[in-house]
């Protein structure tokens, strides 16, 4: 070996080609992008319209409540170690996992990596403090997982208890009786059935969640229904498990509804489920109660599962009330994703759950922070928190009407976001929804999201929870910027 040299002239290690392809489009990757067009000579302060997180303004503050939780959990010193609390009981732990995991991988090849995940999850996982994890230890061994299952077998798996509960082992945290008690309450206060700790898996922050159902659907050849316009993690995701991906479009004259024709001449026997996401995003839309149910109706004649990513439960703000996928969960077995980063403003926090529903008992106990953060947050912080992003919605929509090159099919009754289209024949020299941001943010410190980025090119995706001060200010500079680039008639 010489000086420098490689052993044998060459690394046997070099980066995972798959992993770069279904990471290519994600809307971190294209707002760091955006970032880069920055003038470095730009006095103004910079509006980040693109990235929703709110956590950042003084409007958008999480409760005192939810901070001295996890103070006080912290000061207990009960989550410092391994804990004993924290997890399934013994006769569900270590041994029964394993046979559990024997058992569904009879005729999987990477037993081994099932086993080490396992294990990590036991020895590691398991004993970290809720609310204060941030690194991901798990996430690609739960990506190596290849479950040979049969779409029926699936189901089944899905929908007891037993094997649900080593179901998720490959990287979700099995819980307290506490945490999932408080989960399930929390859920089930908008649903016609109590669910029970056992339907809860927590884990870190929805993106876990939904990393670990695509993970445990996949099997060679299946496919997955997702929303167009949509959150790209899930085609990353599913593109990391061999899942195929197929699209139904979401009708914006018809307030972002799915289009449910789409969805049933997409899926064949190879279909394993389709993802909704309620209150919207992109599009900040809400779906309404009768739709819902079309939906587990579609779902149900085609028997496939129903992945409801509630990450914006009940932030709306229009006419339309927040309904949960799982008040169909008699139709359809539904499994919901959530979390606490956006009700509460806190994405950095890393809490969120997996949910099966699956109308089932009740168990009684208490303690943590988690129980403290989901039953002891008076109402009044939710109120204002709503009253602020109707009010930033409303300066977003009557403001962007005011910019003749974009428009803005619906008025957004939930989330943080609202999709506008983008009439490009209006401007002068613009190829582009990205040509058009990336232009955006170097002349007037402006970061929009362009709708490439979630799977509608030349739109817009706007996040108008920022303080609305900075929102108006940041539509104006987007309305002096038309008025700079617009055809000359
Ligand atoms: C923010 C978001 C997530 C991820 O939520 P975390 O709890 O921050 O991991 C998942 N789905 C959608 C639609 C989101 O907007």
């Amino acid at each position: 070996m010489e000086n420098g040299g490689s052993p044998m002239n060459q690394w046997r290690f070099k980066g995972n080609e798959e992993l770069t392809l279904a990471s290519a489009v994600t809307i971190r990757g294209v707002l760091n992008m955006l970032m880069e067009n920055l003038n470095v000579h730009e006095t103004r302060p910079v509006i980040p319209l693109g990235h929703g997180d709110p956590s950042a303004f003084p409007s958008f503050r999480t409760t005192p409540f939810a901070e001295d939780a996890i103070c006080a959990a912290v000061r207990t010193a009960k989550f410092n170690g391994y804990s004993s609390t924290v997890g399934i009981p013994p006769a569900r732990s270590r041994d029964s996992v394993l046979k559990f995991i024997s058992k569904l991988n009879r005729e999987c090849a990477s037993i081994g990596f099932l086993i080490v995940g396992a294990l990590l999850l036991c020895l590691d996982w398991h004993g970290c403090p809720p609310l204060l994890v941030e690194a991901r230890p798990l996430t690609p061994l739960a990506s190596t997982f290849h479950v040979k299952r049969t779409s029926e077998s699936h189901r089944i798996l899905l929908l007891e208890r037993k094997e649900r509960e080593g179901l998720f082992m490959g990287g979700v945290r099995p819980i307290s009786e506490d945490e999932g008690r408080a989960v399930a309450e929390y859920l089930s206060k908008d649903l016609p059935y109590k669910l029970s700790p056992d339907d809860v898996f927590l884990t870190i922050g929805c993106t876990q969640a939904l990393e670990a159902i695509t993970t445990v659907l996949a099997r060679p050849g299946a496919n997955i229904l997702l929303p167009r316009p949509g959150f790209p993690y899930y085609e990353a995701r599913a593109a990391f498990s061999h899942l195929e991906v197929r699209h139904f479009d979401l009708v914006p004259e018809k307030d972002w509804e799915v289009d449910l024709a789409a969805v049933e001449a997409l899926s064949d026997e190879n279909t394993v489920a389709m993802v909704i996401i309620n209150p919207g995003n992109p599009c900040g839309n809400v779906f309404k109660y009768e739709h819902l149910k079309k939906v587990a109706e579609t779902a149900r004649k085609l028997g496939i599962l129903v992945i409801a990513d509630e990450v914006y439960d009940h932030l709306t703000f229009g006419s339309s009330p927040f309904v949960p996928m799982g008040a169909f969960g008699s139709i359809v077995p539904v499994v919901t994703v959530g979390s606490i980063s956006k009700r509460w403003i806190v994405p950095g926090w890393r809490l969120g759950w997996l949910v099966t529903n699956d109308p089932d008992g009740i168990l009684m106990k208490q303690g943590g922070a988690v129980p403290q953060i989901l039953e002891n947050t008076p109402s009044d912080f939710f109120l204002k928190i709503v009253n602020t992003l109707r009010e930033s919605a409303d300066i977003c929509y009557n403001r962007s009407n005011e910019i003749p090159c974009i428009t803005c099919p619906s008025k957004p009754e939930g989330s943080m976001f609202v999709m506008v289209k983008l009439n490009l024949s209006l401007l002068e020299g613009i190829k582009d929804d990205l040509d058009f941001c990336c232009k955006l943010a170097k002349e007037e410190a402006v970061i929009v999201l362009p709708g490439v980025a979630v799977g509608l090119k030349n739109w817009l995706r706007v996040t108008f929870a920022i303080e609305p001060s900075s929102l108006d200010d940041g539509l104006g500079r987007i309305k002096a910027f038309y008025h700079r680039h617009a055809k000359k008639q």
